[in-house]
């Protein structure tokens, strides 16, 4: 088996591939073709992300018998701030017992005192590796055909024929283009760019002015979905979703007074930092199977704007045990793989409802107050009560689906809650008004 991009959707694959084969009795060899070295600090060995590991995800690997060491958790998140025009607000982990991790996918970013061997990707990579998968560090260049089995061909002319080939290359990869001659069916996901970049604050600024929580912005700026700050050993690493982010939107963003207070005093972004522009899935690929192949990670399927990495871990695993359990052809996938693929794409429906609603407060400034207002009120009330921090807790941390976040702000009380407190927050600024006019007579 060749498994082609040895990032998490990859390194997971194989990991599920080689572990049920041994407990099935069956003997197999998976090449993983990988050409980063997750050793080397910078964007050189550095898969681009804001490196949140969802709670979800830290649970399944738990109960898969994968604790991820301390070397690699840069930092336990255990709350976040969220951060708008109208206010700030810091949110408990609503239930008591969530558990984020941050984490460097590389090596660290660019600068780094001590690069970390053990970031994210090479944990995961060394975890194939220690099951039997052999890593070659070559780029493929293309999949083509020889006698009914995919012919993978690397970088500088190396040939091999596979019996099953996983394509693993993310969105940022030639996904589409290294099976073109084939003909198939398949498109790439749609996507569009974001931006990241690494501030160096060092870790006692890191810990004095951002914590352990993640600080979450929602500004009312054009193409903007939000921001996020992850806080992680000696560096602040800065996520901007939305559509199409260039350096402008970046430049307005750093100038917020939001965003400014959540900084060290005096703070200035560096000239020079390391930062890049790595597209986002914004939606499914069509067909992402044929005939032994397999699209796995965000060059297949993967969810809105969150928890990429639960769901490389997700299509990883289902179409490995599909390999392992059904077979490799292409009915195979569409009967066992394909439903894992169409019940994330189905809750992203219900994601994009979130942002759409996201939005329309980000853009009303009485509706940003009431939203203010509710989740203010509720950190000093118990845990399920605390139903509009629940909401954006698992919408921001993408610790739980769509569904359930769409089912929790359709409850009555939710619902009658955040009507009063935007009712509140209009007559708070009707009597503000009052008050500025009979001052200014
Ligand atoms: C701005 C931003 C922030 C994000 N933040 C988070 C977050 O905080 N938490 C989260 O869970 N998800 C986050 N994500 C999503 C997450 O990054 C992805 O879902 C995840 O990386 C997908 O893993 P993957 O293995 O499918 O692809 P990738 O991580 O992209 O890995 C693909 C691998 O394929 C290799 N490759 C590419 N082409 C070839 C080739 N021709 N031959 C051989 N190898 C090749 C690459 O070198 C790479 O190692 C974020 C994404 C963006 C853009």
């Amino acid at each position: 088996m060749a498994v082609i991009g040895g990032g998490p959707a990859g390194s997971f694959f194989s990991y599920f591939l080689l572990q049920t084969a041994t407990r099935v009795g069956l003997g197999l060899t998976v090449d993983i073709y990988e050409p980063r070295d997750f050793h080397v600090s910078g964007p050189a060995g550095c898969n681009m992300c804001g490196g949140v590991i969802s709670e979800t995800l830290v649970q399944h690997l738990a109960t898969e018998g994968i604790t991820l060491p301390e070397t690699v958790v840069e930092r336990g998140i255990d709350c976040y701030a969220l951060h708008l025009d109208v206010g700030s607000v810091r949110i408990e982990t609503p239930l008591h017992e969530k558990r984020i991790a941050a984490v460097h996918r590389g090596a660290g970013p660019r600068g780094i005192a001590s690069p970390n061997p053990c970031g994210f990707d090479a944990f995961l990579l060394a975890l194939a590796q220690s099951h039997g998968a052999r890593h070659l560090r070559q780029r493929v260049e293309s999949v083509n055909r020889a006698e009914g089995k995919p012919l993978v061909r690397a970088q500088g002319g190396a040939s091999a024929t596979y019996d099953l080939v996983a394509i693993a290359t993310g969105v940022n990869g030639p996904s589409a283009k290294l099976v073109q001659s084939l003909g198939l069916p398949y498109r790439e996901p749609p996507s569009t760019k974001t931006y990241i970049c690494e501030f160096l604050l060092g870790r006692e600024t890191v810990q004095a002015t951002l914590g352990s929580a993640m600080h979450v912005f929602l500004p009312h700026l054009p193409r903007l979905e939000f921001a996020a700050i992850i806080p992680k050993g000696e560096f602040a690493t800065l996520c901007v979703l939305g559509h199409d982010i260039d350096k402008a939107i970046i430049r307005e963003f750093l100038e917020l007074p939001e965003v400014r207070a959540c900084m060290p005093p005096g703070w200035e972004p560096p000239v020079d930092l390391c930062h890049c522009s790595p597209r986002i899935s914004t939606g499914p690929a069509l067909i992402p199977y044929a005939d032994r192949l397999v699209f796995v990670g965000d060059c297949g399927t993967t969810r809105l704007y969150k928890d990429g990495l639960g769901a490389a871990y997700r299509t990883a695993k289902a179409a490995a045990k599909t390999a392992i359990f059904h077979g490799v052809g292409a009915r195979d996938f569409q009967q066992h793989f394909e439903p894992t693929c169409n019940s994330i794409a189905h809750d992203n429906w219900l994601g994009r409802l979130v942002f759409v609603v996201t939005r329309v407060i980000q853009h009303n400034r009485l509706l940003r107050r009431g939203l203010w207002r509710m989740v203010s009120r509720e950190q000093g009330v118990s845990g399920a009560e605390r139903r509009m921090s629940i909401v954006l807790w698992d919408t921001f941390t993408g610790s739980a689906p769509y569904r359930e976040v769409v089912l929790r702000t359709l409850h009555p009380r939710f619902l009658l809650r955040f009507l009063w407190e935007i009712a509140a927050a209009g007559f708070e600024r009707s009597t503000d008004w009052r008050t500025h006019a009979s001052h200014a007579r």
